[in-house]
């Protein structure tokens, strides 16, 4: 079945429409191309949400993925996230679980927690 979407690889914002060959058009570029062509057979999100911390000067802390996530288990992932909580210090780019949901993705640390 066609896809139409709108590209947010840039704030261009392209309309594109994806045949079911996956033909892409309406991209200004090639990266609309390949996101089309991603969004039609594995569509993916970069997702940042917060954990629990203990730390004399923060109760949340940002966490990140690290490659942009199925968009279908990401209901999952908010769930799996929920319990996880880590203790300061803490260092962007530490993982704080790795392999999500069997993704081969982990969940990083998004900034410096030093107490
Ligand atoms: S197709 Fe290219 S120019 Fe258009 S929104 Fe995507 S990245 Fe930007």
């Amino acid at each position: 079945m066609k896809l139409q979407t709108t590209c947010i690889i840039c704030p261009r914002g392209c309309r594109l429409t994806v045949e079911d060959d996956l033909t892409v058009s309406g991209n200004s570029c090639p990266r609309g191309e390949r996101y089309g062509r991603q969004e039609a057979t594995d569509p993916r999100r970069s997702v940042s949400s917060t954990i629990r911390i203990d730390s004399t000067l923060v109760k949340m802390c940002p966490v990140h993925t690290s490659a942009p996530f199925p968009k279908a288990k990401i209901p999952a992932l908010m769930e799996a996230i929920k319990p996880l909580s880590a203790k300061a210090p803490v260092h962007m780019g530490e993982a704080v679980c790795q392999n999500l949901l069997g993704t081969g993705i982990d969940l990083l640390i998004s900034e410096d927690i030093e107490r």
